[in-house]
C-alpha cells in the first residue's frame, strides 16, 4: 500500500504502518504498536510523530466505513 500522492498527505489525520511480520523492504524501520488495536507494527522512522499511528488492517476498516 503505498500513502504519497499529495492528497492524501494533505487529509492525513493517520499515519498507516505495516503490521509486525509483514514483508518490508527497509531496515530502519522503528517500532511500535497501532494506536487502535494495539498490534506490534513497524513505521518509518519519518513518519509524522502526531498522528495516530495505524496498522493497514485498522485503516482499511477505517477507509471502508467513510464511504
Ligand atoms: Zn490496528
Amino acid at each position: 500500500m503505498k500513502i504519497a500522492t499529495p492528497e492524501q498527505a494533505e487529509m492525513a489525520d493517520i499515519v498507516v504502518c505495516c503490521r509486525k511480520g509483514e514483508p518490508t523492504q527497509f531496515t530502519d524501520n522503528e517500532e511500535g504498536e497501532c494506536s487502535w488495536c494495539g498490534h506490534a507494527a513497524f513505521f518509518r522512522p519519518h513518519a509524522p510523530k502526531t498522528p495516530p499511528r495505524v496498522c493497514g488492517t485498522c485503516f482499511l476498516a477505517w477507509a471502508g466505513q467513510r464511504q
